[in-house]
């Protein structure tokens, strides 16, 4: 039998000899100042066993895979009809990239990329105040991980707004197509509000086992979304989820997952674990240059790439 623990304590160890760790995301001022020593990793299995080692409990700051949280949260507000406002299909453009909304008329590629999320958030702020919106968000974050202790970090949200040019650059865009509805820096205020929630790798891996479990929270049995949406949330993480280095994370690591520029990544192997990593050091596409190596490490060992035959199939 695969020994789990021993299998993350290993890669742990790897980690912390790792001499490339890529470089810290400089544009949010509090990010900059993050060791880039830190790693760590944590994984909850469907029977519900966690494993985790190295700074596994330490918060860090999610960034893009809220984005993951709030567009479950939005598909639950307007169903498939979001399919209209945003597009399914990998951008192999940057995260903050403007060039392709001018050609597509200010419908973003897919939900993961800064005007896609921002297209997200405006959906989940619509008939609602900003602080009801990041409220209603956090909340939800927190049921996925039945822990009540995750927080908005206040100081990372006020640094990214204050030097949020691109990213107003986008709402403003997207709002003369009609595609940003409620006022620009309202929109704005919720993105960078549920980009700077800060999670542990192990609440964040609880708060994933939803995407491991077909849509069920496999703690309380709750429905979160349907199994079919399940799969196409899966889908997007794959094919969208990590901007222009989304091939790359597909062809190294062969599982949905969903990266920050924090140094974060969830990733989800459908039916066996939902695991996030952390190591703020970024390579050249912005993703965790270890948390990549860590992931590609953890699905040699376990044969979890959702590429390769299931062993008990
Ligand atoms: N809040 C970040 C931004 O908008 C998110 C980017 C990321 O994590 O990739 O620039």
């Amino acid at each position: 039998m695969t020994d789990l623990g021993a299998i993350v304590r290993d890669i742990a160890a790897e980690m912390a000899e790792a001499t490339e760790r890529g470089t810290v995301a400089d544009y949010i001022a509090p990010l900059k100042a993050i060791d880039l020593a830190r790693f760590g990793i944590a994984l909850v299995t469907a029977d519900g066993a966690c494993h985790a080692a190295g700074a596994a409990d330490e918060p860090f700051s999610i960034q893009s895979i809220s984005k993951v949280f709030t567009l479950t949260l939005a598909l639950g507000r307007v169903g498939d009809q979001l399919w209209q406002r945003v597009g399914r299909e990998p951008s192999g453009t940057a995260f903050n990239s403007i060039v392709q909304l001018e050609t597509e008329h200010g419908i973003p590629r897919n939900p993961f990329i800064n005007a896609g999320a921002i297209v997200v958030s405006d959906m989940i702020l619509a008939g609602h105040r900003p602080s009801e919106a990041i409220g209603e968000i956090v909340r939800f974050v927190r049921g996925l991980a039945g822990d009540e202790a995750i927080y908005v970090d206040e100081s990372v949200a006020r640094a990214e707004q204050a030097s949020g040019y691109r990213n107003a650059a986008l709402a403003n865009y997207m709002a003369a197509f009609g595609n940003v509805r409620r006022p620009v820096e309202e929109t704005l205020g919720v993105y960078v509000h549920h980009c700077a929630i800060a999670m542990s790798c192990r609440q964040l891996a609880l708060a994933g086992r939803y995407l491991m479990a077909g849509g069920i929270n496999p703690e309380t049995g709750r429905r979160i979304v349907s199994q079919r949406r399940a799969r196409r949330i899966n889908a997007l993480m794959l094919t969208c989820g990590h901007y222009d280095g989304s091939g790359e994370f597909a062809f190294r690591v062969g599982l949905p997952g969903k990266s920050g520029v924090g140094g974060g990544i969830l990733a989800i192997a459908p039916g066996r674990a939902a695991i996030a990593v952390w190591s703020p050091g970024l390579n050249e596409r912005g993703n965790s240059q270890l948390g990549t190596l860590a992931l590609e490490r953890l699905v040699q060992r376990t044969g979890w790439s959702v590429f390769e035959p299931a062993e008990d199939a």
